[in-house]
């Protein structure tokens, strides 16, 4: 599922190609992937307007557009967004935007999981996961401060606190294993139970595995791909995740692979305390 460095790559890689283009049609395939507002009303809001700016929130992708009108983008499990210079058929396009420039912007989804929303900017609060979104790493929100905070009273497992998007907005899987694993925590631990030096590592280890993300254009395991359509390269950087009975990196005790927080969880039983 691609997360908060995917989706930024994705931004990155189709900004100069999208942005001061105008949609000339859109075709929708699938139409029931508009959640709001009727996929009749998406296709008119959002034909004959110029992509003015293309902003990212969490695992959100917000075209801005030159009517008032935000086109919103959530690609789920198994959403890919990218721009055809040339035309070939993609079997999984669900949603596909001709631009002025006879290029096609494609959203393609094997699973069909994903989502897309167009209305004003004064009500993106219809988009209840955008609306509560907590902070995100790297922005100046995500202080130490607020960090330690969240931590306070929670009985719960550290994993899923740091998984829960209305307290850190788009962090995953993958890179809460990583942010874990770096800073040498178990994913059992509850989270009230972090010392102050070990919160203050864990801050710093998520701020480093998401941008250390981004740096390498994203993890690629099946589909994530970037806006043209290349993988990334942070699956090949990765401490734990995916790296089951591989030897740590650090002390080369198999990697562990367990359930936690409902999700499938990589750690080293040596390394994370
Ligand atoms: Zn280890």
């Amino acid at each position: 599922m691609p997360e908060m460095p995917e989706v930024e790559t994705i931004r990155r890689t189709l900004d100069d190609k999208v942005t001061g283009r105008k949609i000339l049609r859109v075709g929708m395939l699938l139409p029931r992937l508009v959640k709001w507002p009727s996929p009749g009303e998406f296709q008119a809001l959002v034909t004959d307007t110029v992509i003015t700016w293309l902003a990212r929130r969490g695992k959100y992708l917000l075209f801005y557009l030159d009517s008032g009108i935000v086109m919103v983008v959530h690609l789920r499990m198994t959403g890919r967004l990218f721009v055809q210079t040339e035309w070939t058929d993609d079997r999984f396009a669900r949603i596909v935007f001709e631009l002025d420039d006879a290029k096609r912007l494609v959203y393609a989804d094997s699973r069909t999981l994903g989502t897309l929303y167009a209305m004003p900017e004064a009500e993106l609060w219809r988009i209840a996961g955008l609306h509560t979104l907590g902070p995100e790493p790297l922005s100046p929100e995500f202080t130490p401060g607020y960090f330690r905070e969240k931590l306070r009273g929670r009985k719960g497992k550290i994993k899923a606190l740091l998984l829960d998007q209305k307290v850190i907005g788009g962090l995953g899987n993958i890179y809460v294993d990583e942010s874990l694993a770096l800073a040498g925590i178990h994913p059992e631990r509850a989270a009230d139970s972090l010392r102050e030096e070990e919160a203050a590592k864990l801050y710093g280890a998520i701020n480093t595995v998401i941008e250390q993300g981004i740096q390498y254009g994203g993890t690629s395991f099946r589909d994530y791909r970037d806006g043209e359509g290349g993988r990334g390269s942070n699956q090949h950087h990765l401490s734990v995740y995916g790296r089951k009975s591989q030897p740590c990196k650090i002390c080369g005790t198999p990697i562990a692979k367990g359930e936690v927080a409902g999700r499938g969880t990589h750690y080293c039983p040596n390394c994370q305390k």
